[in-house]
């Protein structure tokens, strides 16, 4: 039995705690991610650090072409984040979240515009200065009403703004494989604002990582603010 199929093995027996078309999508993204890999260590290494779930998120909303979206440049509400935390990211979107933003350290950040805007935004433009490297969760966010998302950003809860079908599949993907190599590598997530904060603070990346990466518990606790949301589509 060669090492990759052990792999896909141990994938096919992980379980997660989401809805079951939502692990069966994730699983069989990365049973396909894994058997497409010639080198075993690097499929492991792809699992541990989120290569493969970010992968297959992208993929996912790449097929997507959802209409009546008020999205548009330099509008960020959406980029007022609760909490001290972002939202939940993988080891590489940490990571190239970190070296997109450690070239801008020092300069105005986007919580001169507001104290709780995530530190990639540009304050003046409203732009997101880290476009490319956006993590998913920032990729997948939408909303058919921009007037809602001022709303939701001012803490209140009101319909329009939400996340599209694969960040669920990536938040999937991270925890089967987490389930899958249990005893072998770590599969950490991060709090994207930590992230950006401690790029934009000048702090090294292993600084940066080690002040924003969750408890493994932080991931449970996405899955069920997920499961629930996908319950109430
Ligand atoms: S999610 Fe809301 S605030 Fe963000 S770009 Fe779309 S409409 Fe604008
Ligand atoms: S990384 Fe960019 S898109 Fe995501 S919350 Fe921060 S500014 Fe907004």
């Amino acid at each position: 039995m060669s090492k990759s199929s052990t792999l896909a093995e141990r994938l096919n027996k992980a379980r997660v705690a989401t809805k079951p078309e939502v692990s069966d999508r994730a699983k069989r993204g990365l049973i396909a991610y894994v058997g497409a890999q010639t080198d075993t260590k690097q499929a492991v290494t792809d699992l541990a650090d989120g290569t493969a779930a970010t992968g297959i998120g992208r993929l996912g909303l790449s097929g997507l072409s959802p209409s009546g979206l008020a999205c548009a440049e330099g509008c960020a509400f959406c980029c007022i984040l609760s909490g001290d935390d972002g939202g939940t990211i993988s080891e590489t979107e940490a990571v190239a979240l970190y070296e997109a933003l450690a070239p801008l350290a020092g300069q105005p950040d986007g919580r001169e515009w507001n104290p709780k805007a995530c530190p990639s935004l540009d304050p003046d433009s409203r732009m997101c200065r880290a476009y490319e490297a956006r993590p998913m969760i920032c990729r997948a966010y939408v909303s058919t009403d921009v007037s809602a998302c001022e709303a939701v950003a001012q803490g209140k809860a009101v319909p329009g703004p939400g996340t599209l079908g694969p960040y669920h599949t990536y938040l999937a993907a991270i925890g089967l494989s987490r389930a899958a190599l249990k005893g072998t590598k770590r599969v950490a997530t991060y709090a994207l604002a930590r992230v950006a904060a401690a790029a934009v603070e000048g702090q090294s990346l292993d600084e940066a990582l080690m002040a924003a990466r969750h408890k493994p518990t932080e991931l449970d606790a996405e899955l069920k603010r997920s499961k629930r949301d996908l319950s109430r589509t």
